[in-house]
């Protein structure tokens, strides 16, 4: 399995990261090391000091395919996810000054949570899903999947042209504005509409 998240898929994120709007989609990948189960607590790596929450809808691929067009690609998935994306800022930062590689920033153990459960596309408006995260019972991030840059559909055609998409592949879509540090005694919680989809604490 592997995790690939889009990068400044939402204006006003790329916005608050005083980053260009890109013209087409951006994507690294996570290896499943990254993944941390659900219910499973998220410790803080001892090589940043500022790690930030990016709350993002996560479509789970469901058959083999690459080289996918807009309109054929509902066909490789049926279910949609919550997931973080931790990412090591101070790293990142250091990695876009030097024009090297994000692995270090975002690519790190545990920096994927994953609600466990899944929700059915047929029973959701995909083009207009509301999600959000909270911290210590404070809404810091809120999303709608209208707001997105690149549609699922197309990211997903464009990242298969690149590369092959096998069934339990996970697509991070990117976060809505709003992204921030946490610390040791944090508690994140992650929504769609007002179906809680995980919890995690940090340590
Ligand atoms: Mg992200």
């Amino acid at each position: 399995m592997k995790i690939i998240c889009i990068g400044r898929n939402y204006a006003e994120h790329a916005k608050e990261m005083k980053s260009q709007l890109p013209s087409e989609p951006i994507f690294f990948l996570k290896p499943d090391t990254s993944y941390l189960k659900p219910g499973n607590p998220f410790f803080i790596p001892s090589f940043s000091n500022n790690i930030h929450y990016e709350c993002e809808i996560v479509v789970k691929i469901c058959k083999v395919g690459k080289n996918i067009s807009e309109k054929f690609a509902p066909k490789y998935y049926n279910e949609i996810g919550l997931g973080l994306d931790f990412t090591a800022r101070d790293l990142q930062e250091k990695c876009k000054a030097n024009g090297t590689p994000w692995e270090i920033a975002k690519s790190f153990e545990h920096s994927s949570p994953i609600s466990k459960e899944f929700i059915n596309k047929s029973t959701i408006n995909l083009n207009e899903l509301i999600f959000s995260l909270h911290k210590n019972d404070s809404i810091v991030q809120r999303g709608n999947t209208k707001d997105m840059i690149f549609n699922i559909n197309q990211i997903i055609s464009y990242v298969s042209q690149f590369m092959t998409l096998k069934t339990g592949d996970l697509i991070y879509t990117g976060t809505p504005a709003g992204v921030g540090k946490v610390d040791i005694g944090d508690n994140l919680v992650g929504y769609i509409g007002d179906k809680k989809m995980f919890e995690v604490r940090i340590k």
